[in-house]
């Protein structure tokens, strides 16, 4: 069946779920076209406010379980989990509080009589989501679209349907009306059907390029618009003037949280020739203390990957590195005598632009690292990248950090830390990063219509 939970610690499948049949897709889809609109475009700020407040509120009280859930599905450690359902309730707080304020009407100053943008809903939605952050990807498609007065479908990733359905089973208790958010276990034929429909007027993915191109692909011949959240091989530089205990700890979060598997993950590591060998010493002694174990222990430190497939994806990739001549400074494999699909805290060095790895993204704790002259040496490389999702820059001169932060090509730059998301920064990438913006005011912009009304 193709939605499975299988446990990436225990390998063990706790439950599956077949693909939804032809019959029942149909009559979802028209709850969802009728909620939107009989029902949720017609309620006022307000009634919507109260759906989504009560949903952060039951997030909030059952972080636990939901954590536990996604721990069992993907890996993350339990820490991680329990964060992560606190943020989707922050990002469902900070829509409820904020969207009234974001979409209300604006009044332009115009010589031809009085004109207002009004934003208005455009209709049901449809997202495709990863399985790394399985409630937070959710929540922020979902709550700005829901206050927007638009109705979400959601196909999430086939190896979290648990998640998908606590997530819609959260929405559901809080009072969303049936077809305000609905979970659909679909194939891949089916999503492109969904996508053709004429009911759904937008979608969003986020995930890998590939299937990035086929869903904005299909979605574009259909003339929809769709926004792409997809992966990023993120820099984190570092120069001379950097504290560099900071920078080292900061490596380590960025490139390890998540097990590594984060589009935000600080892939490269870059670091001038002054400080490269200080840094390297202590990254190496840092990523060399995380130890794997069950990730419901809060002892634990190394995570599963979400996967046996994506370990092998992964360990096959390193293989690949180092057969066109890197070298592993740490790790480099599997581990080995132990359960569960973990990967070794790696770093690799010496990987070269003919290396056909230089332009891929690690998705797991593997970093890649590079020694450069100086500071216009790191921009270049870290521009030198099919990506453009973010990335970091680490100086104690704010000045210097910021103009350094102008000439990287990412969507984000986070001066002396590595990648954050919260509700009111907007998140995006350029180039093969995707396009489009989630979270903070840009987020709920990307699909309502701001039409122009204009009395003569
Ligand atoms: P995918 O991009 O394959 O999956 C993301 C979502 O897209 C899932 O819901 C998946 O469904 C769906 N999907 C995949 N292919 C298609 C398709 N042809 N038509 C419709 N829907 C599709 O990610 P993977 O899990 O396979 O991970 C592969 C790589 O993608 C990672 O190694 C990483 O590089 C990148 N990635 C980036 C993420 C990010 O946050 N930017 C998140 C996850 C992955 P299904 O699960 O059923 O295949």
């Amino acid at each position: 069946m193709a939605y499975q939970s299988t446990n990436p610690y225990t390998g063990k499948t706790d439950r599956s779920f077949p693909e939804i049949g032809d019959a029942e897709l149909e009559a979802k889809l028209q709850a969802a076209q009728a909620c939107y609109l009989n029902d949720w475009r017609k309620r006022s700020m307000a009634e919507r406010q109260a759906v989504l407040a009560r949903a952060a509120g039951l997030m909030r009280e059952q972080a636990q379980e939901l954590g536990a859930l996604a721990t069992a599905e993907m890996g993350k450690l339990i820490a991680q989990s329990v964060g992560e359902v606190k943020l989707c309730a922050a990002i469902l707080d900070y829509y409820a509080q904020n969207a009234e304020s974001f979409l209300a009407p604006e009044r332009l100053s115009t010589a031809r009589g009085a004109a207002m943008i009004e934003s208005s809903p455009v209709g049901v939605l449809f997202g495709v989501q990863p399985w790394n952050f399985p409630y937070y990807q959710v929540a922020r498609f979902a709550a700005p679209n829901l206050m927007a007065g638009n109705t979400v479908l959601l196909k999430h990733a086939s190896i979290v349907p648990q998640c998908a359905l606590a997530f819609e089973r959260v929405l559901r208790e809080a009072g969303a009306p049936d077809g305000a958010f609905t979970n659909l276990f679909l194939s891949k034929d089916q999503v492109a059907r969904v996508i053709d429909d004429p009911r759904v007027r937008g979608v969003a993915l986020t995930g890998s390029e590939g299937a990035g191109a086929v869903v904005a692909g299909r979605a574009g011949g259909q003339l929809k618009k769709s926004t792409l959240e997809l992966g990023g091989s993120d820099a984190l530089i570092v120069l001379d003037d950097a504290d560099l205990d900071k920078a080292v700890k900061q490596a380590v979060t960025g490139r390890m949280g998540n097990a590594g598997q984060a589009c935000t993950a600080s892939k490269r590591i870059i670091v001038v020739e002054a400080l490269a060998d200080r840094f390297l010493e202590k990254f190496q002694a840092a990523l060399q203390t995380f130890t794997p174990g069950d990730p419901m222990d809060p002892q634990t430190t190394l995570a599963p990957l979400s996967s046996a497939e994506a370990l092998k994806k992964l360990a096959e990739q390193v293989d690949e590195a180092l057969a066109h001549g890197a070298r592993a400074v740490l790790g480099g494999k599997p581990v080995e005598g132990q359960a569960g699909s973990f990967m070794q805290p790696t770093i690799l060095v010496d990987v070269r632009q003919d290396n056909p790895v230089y332009h891929q993204e690690f998705f797991g704790p593997v970093a890649l690292f590079f020694r450069v002259p100086d500071e216009a040496a790191a921009i270049a490389l870290a521009n030198d990248s099919p990506f453009g999702l973010g990335g970091s820059v680490f100086t104690q001169d704010i000045a210097r950090g910021r103009r350094v932060a102008s000439q990287i090509d990412t969507g984000m730059v986070f001066i002396n830390s590595a990648a954050v998301s919260l509700p009111d920064l907007p998140f995006g990438g350029v180039k093969n990063s995707g396009y489009g913006r989630e979270l903070a005011a840009a987020g709920i912009q990307e699909f309502v219509n701001r039409k122009l009304v204009l009395v003569l």
